[in-house]
This record gives structure tokens, sequence and C-alpha cells, in this order.
């Protein structure tokens, strides 16, 4: 056995990484914001000029910028993901006694979302490939436990109507939505994607977030760009755009000075403040993929020959945004998790487990669920390591 090999597995990961990032003072966050571009400069115009709120014309700009530049027809921006997620799903026509299928292995927003909503969220589990929810099991359990009865999917064994899937792109990785469609489609599902994690990155070709019915994105202080805090809905149809934009400015028909609300809306509008900063963040997304990328390359090359660990890669037919980077232990050191995670940290280094199952959280423990096997076994080996792009930028003699 060789010498690396005879050092603890927390080690032999401390090495890695550091072998990856080169030295660093002090201590690297997991994500932190990137600020190169014009954040300064708008941020101060809307002050400048008073146009701090939900009036202003960085609001517009920066959801045509985002339907450019991910090829929705439509985008309408929010106070956070959470946000577009609920009036996503409330548009998806979920009501109080619908339940909806979303991944256990999440953060708790998709399923907070659901709950909003008076719903009830049906954990699904997710496959090792994509991380993501896991097409075949996915549909051979509804063959099981649910019928199309008058164009509505329903689950036998509750009785209640089974009306939306949320697939997330867990860290940026975009799930197997082909499959996925076939699925809903033959269960009458509809489709709205957790695209929070994954701006920039690419099924087959087309950004995540637009493939669904209707997509979410986020655009809080940890992802891939941040508007300190922020959100949109992106989808191709032209009415539920405009329901969108009606639901998240509380419901108010337009009038010179009447207040008339036709129905119960959100006071979800994204401010100017936040646009602006979101226009200058948008112009740099192809230097953050870019940087990204190549920090995955690097881990990729130095978890290469480490035993008992492995850099998760991006699936095949699928194009990252590598926000989250990710190390899977094996199974047969699993029980090391801990002490990776320690002493990680201990060294300076930021490392997170990943989320606890949402079907194990107390106010979801009673909800359906299917077997959660391949979710349960990710959730004991998964590690995110630093990724923030530039993390790359001082240690290009590599
Ligand atoms: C970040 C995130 C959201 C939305 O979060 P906000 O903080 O409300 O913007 C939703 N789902 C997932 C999977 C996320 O990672």
């Amino acid at each position: 056995m060789s010498a690396t090999q005879n050092r603890t597995i927390s080690a032999r990961v401390v090495d890695a990484i550091r072998d990856a990032i080169g030295p660093r003072d002090g201590f690297t966050p997991l994500h932190k914001p990137t600020f190169e571009s014009h954040e300064w400069e708008y941020v101060k115009e809307c002050i400048d000029t008073e146009w701090v709120s939900t009036a202003g014309s960085y609001v517009e700009q920066f959801e045509e910028d985002l339907a450019e530049y991910t090829g929705a027809e439509h985008a309408v921006v929010t106070v956070n993901g959470t946000a577009a997620l609920h009036v996503s799903l409330r548009l998806a026509g979920v009501t109080p006694d619908d339940e909806v299928l979303v991944p256990a292995l999440s953060f708790v927003a998709t399923a907070n979302a659901v709950a909003y909503l008076g719903a009830t969220p049906h954990f699904v589990d997710s496959e090792e490939r994509t991380l993501g929810v896991y097409p075949e099991k996915l549909g051979e359990y509804l063959d099981e436990i649910a019928e199309v009865r008058d164009g509505t999917c329903v689950n036998t064994q509750t009785g209640r109507p089974i009306k939306a899937l949320v697939p997330m792109h867990t860290y940026g990785h975009p799930v197997a939505l082909d499959a996925l469609q076939d699925v809903a489609e033959r269960y009458r599902l509809t489709i709205v994607e957790d695209a929070a994690e994954s701006l920039g990155s690419l099924y087959k070709g087309t950004h995540t977030g637009t493939i669904g019915c209707l997509g979410a994105l986020s655009f809080n202080g940890n992802k891939t760009i941040t508007t300190g805090g922020g959100g949109a809905i992106l989808t191709n149809d032209d009415d539920l755009a405009d329901e969108a934009l009606h639901l998240v400015r509380v419901a108010k028909e337009d009038h010179e000075w009447e207040y008339f609300h036709d129905q119960t809306g959100y006071n979800y509008r994204m401010p100017n403040l936040n646009a602006a900063l979101g226009c200058a963040q948008l112009e740099q997304m192809p230097s953050f993929l870019e940087r990204k990328r190549a920090l995955a390359d690097r881990y990729r090359d130095a978890f290469a020959d480490v035993a008992g660990v492995s850099f998760f890669e991006e699936p095949d037919e699928a194009r990252s945004n590598y926000w989250l980077n990710g190390l899977l232990l094996d199974e047969k050191v699993s029980d090391r998790r801990n002490a990776v995670l320690e002493a990680t940290n201990e060294a300076d280094l930021m490392t997170r487990p990943t989320w606890q199952l949402l079907s194990s959280l107390p106010m979801y423990e009673d909800c359906p669920r299917m077997d959660l096997s391949t979710a349960e076994n990710l959730e004991r080996r998964l590690i995110n390591i630093p990724s923030t792009p530039t993390l790359v930028d001082s240690n290009s003699d590599q």
C-alpha cells in the first residue's frame, strides 16, 4: 500500500482540495459572490435617481436579459427563488387538496412552496447518476399507486390528485428531463423545474428552467449569480407569464389611481436595487461558467487517485454550471463523513454535507413517499466543497 493510501481519508481530502485550489490565506467559503462588472455603477444609479423599488427600469431590463440569456420567452423576477416556486406551482394549478411530487433530496424550499399552497409534498427518490429525480423508478412507482381519471392523475392510496412534478437540478447538474417528460405525459403531470441552482446549465443544449411548463431560478447570495435576494419565473407561455406578473404585483389591475385587486396576490416583485445588481451579474455569466468549469477540472484531477472518494461529474448528456462541487464517499467509508467535514473545516476549507432528506423533517415526516433508498444513500455520502469561480484565478500556474 502506498503512503498516500495509509493516510486517513480526511487528510487525503484536505490535501486534494489544497492541491486543486492552491495555498490560501484564511478561510475559504463554499461559495461567495463575485462582483467584477458594473454592479456599483448600476446600484448607485438606482440611489441617485431614487428608483430603488419595484417600478424602476432595471427590473424589466433584468427580465429581458434573463429571457435572452436562457432562451425563455418570458422571465418574471421575484423577491427570492422560493417565491418564484410558490407562484409557479400556483400557476400549475396546484390547490389545497393536491399532492406534488418533489425530490426528498433537495433544499427545503422545494417542499415549502408546495406546503404554502396547502398541498402535500409527495417525496420521490433520486438517482446517483444525476443526483436528481430517478425517472424509471418514479414511473414504476406511479404504475403501482396512481391512475389517470378524467385526465387527472390520482393517488389511489390517498385519493388525492397528483398535479405536478418538481424536478430539481441538484448543485447545477441537470436531471434526466427527457425520461421525466415521458412519465409526466403518461400521468398528466405538469412539470415545474426547480432550477434555483442551475442557471447556465444545459440539458441536451437547452437551458434548464425553460424545458418544463414553468421554471424557478434563485439569485440568493450563494448562487452562481446574486441579486442579494431574488428569483425568477421562466416560461414560454404568454398567458402564464402575464398571470405570473399579475400575481407577484398583488394582483392589482392597471389603473391611473384605483386600487383594484382581482384575487389574493403576492407582494413578490423584485425591487430595482436588486435587479440592477442582477443586470451586472448576468453580464459575467460566461466568465463565471468558464472558471467554475476550470475549477471542476482541477478537482477532478486532484481527486482522480484519492482512494475512497470520487469527484461528482456532470451527466453525459448535459452541461452543468458546476454551481457547487461535490464529493461522493465510497459506501465502505461513508461512516467517515463527519470526520471529513471536521478535518476540512478545521483546515479553513468550508465543506458541508448535503441536505437532510426533506421527508425526515418534522413538518413533512407524515407525507407520502416512495422507497427513498438512493436518496438515503446519497445523504450519507455527499459532501460539498469550495466552489467560488475566482478560486482558479490566483492558482493559474497549475
Ligand atoms: C436556493 C434554492 C431555492 C430558492 O431559494 P431562495 O433562497 O428562496 O432564493 C429553491 N430550491 C433550491 C433547490 C435551492 O437551492
